[in-house]
């Protein structure tokens, strides 16, 4: 029956993986999967997460949650997200559902976009992206496009790029925003930066669709992270915004996560809802109950909370620290040819080093050092035991 299915690629990020894994070098480092590691290279399970399993072990039945999820996760969620004094929070018109993660969320999205969005089928994406952003959106049957974004000669921002792409898209289409943290790159839009796009896609009359997946990661500040999408609101936008609670509390498999549409009235945001419901239904009928419990009980803690946003910080201040120590041996130690600065001065988990695929080619087969072949690393994968070896293994590629 199958006979005619062609076999298709390996996942870029994932088979990166699979090579580490087959690596027997007891030097190996693995920086393509973009989790948080602790500072001896293993998963990091946040205490606050193993306060809320200790609360909820043996207190809750397993029964099916409602279509869009469990109501407390899901309002606490949003109140991360938007602020507790968001305008539209506040008067009841921020339709929300429990999604399957981020990845979940974005899917939510683009289907309710492609059934129910008037003006446009049309979603640009940042190039480059994260690289699921693009089958997400097509196999919801909206066709995607790019704007300029990142600026390879400056390992920055290409801000003169994004501006005349947003300025020449139609009237109308959707424009994802990665609303902190770029995923692959690292560098974000300044505040200023933000404030200008706010106006220019008012003007432009574009549909802002923002994926947030590193909440409290790029900065360890929950509400500064958010500055983009809340700006956006307080400006009159009607976003669409995605959350992940994968990265900030460490529930990756645990998929929990949330999509919302800011609509104009409490009636409106009623609509949106129904129609969220009969979307999601025979997709997977009703979300996973565990982790949404899990951030739930931390989200409507205040002291749990604390707690949290405590590691969280904890988490984001490791990271900057390693990107500093990199920066220092490649620049002081090893005097690397090249200028190192973006490394400091991008955001977040990842950091798009400026290696060529040669120089991954090379580190991996053999340093034994495994990153995507556009040079991104997963700046979580460093670590005080590791960074030595691995600023010494990218020197060596660099001068070959
Ligand atoms: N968006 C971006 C930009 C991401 O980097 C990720 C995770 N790699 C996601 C969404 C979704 O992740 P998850 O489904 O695990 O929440």
């Amino acid at each position: 029956v199958w006979s005619t299915v062609p076999q298709g690629p390996p996942d870029p990020i994932l088979g990166v993986t699979e090579a580490f894994k087959a690596d027997t070098n007891p030097r190996k480092i693995n920086l393509g999967v973009g989790a948080y590691r602790d500072e001896n290279g293993k998963p990091y399970i946040l205490p606050s997460v193993q306060e809320a399993e200790n609360r909820l072990h043996g207190q809750v039945d397993k029964e099916y949650l409602p279509i869009t999820g469990l109501p407390s996760f899901t309002s606490a969620a949003a109140k991360l997200a938007y602020g507790a004094d968001c305008a539209p929070l506040k008067e009841g018109s921020i339709a929300v559902t429990q999604s399957i993660s981020g990845t979940g969320a974005l899917r939510i999205g683009g289907a309710f976009l492609s059934r129910f969005y008037p003006t446009s089928k049309v979603v640009y994406l940042p190039s480059p992206s994260w690289g699921n952003h693009t089958p997400i959106f097509r196999d919801s049957a909206l066709e995607v496009k790019t704007y300029r974004y990142f600026d390879k000669s400056t390992v920055g921002l290409d801000w003169a790029g994004m501006i005349q792409d947003i300025k020449e898209m139609p009237t109308g289409a959707i424009v994802l925003l990665h609303a902190c943290a770029h995923n692959p790159t690292g560098v974000d839009p300044t505040k200023e930066q933000w404030e200008e796009l706010s106006g220019l896609i008012k003007e432009k009359g574009l549909f802002p669709f923002f994926d947030m997946a590193y909440q409290g990661f790029a900065s360890g500040d929950i509400a500064g992270d958010a500055f983009a999408p809340r700006h956006f609101v307080s400006q009159g936008h009607q976003i669409a915004l995605c959350q992940s609670f994968a990265k900030n509390m460490g529930l990756y498999g645990e998929r929990v996560g949330l999509f919302s549409l800011v609509t104009a009235s409490p009636e409106e945001k009623a609509r949106v809802e129904s129609q969220l419901k009969i979307l999601v239904r025979p997709m997977y009928s009703n979300p996973p109950v565990h982790g949404a419990r899990l951030a739930g009980t931390i989200l409507n803690d205040p002291a749990l909370y604390a707690q949290w946003e405590g590691e969280v910080k904890g988490m984001a201040s490791r990271i900057i620290s390693m990107r500093e120590a990199l920066y220092t041996l490649l620049t002081n130690t090893y005097h690397t040819p090249g200028n190192w600065s973006h490394i400091t001065s991008q955001i977040g988990m990842f950091s798009f080093t400026g290696l060529t695929q040669a120089q991954t080619e090379v580190l991996a087969s053999k340093r034994s050092v495994y990153m995507t072949k556009d040079g991104r690393i997963s700046m979580a994968g460093l670590n005080g035991g590791n960074v030595e070896y691995f600023a010494k293994s990218v020197d060596g590629a660099v001068k070959g």
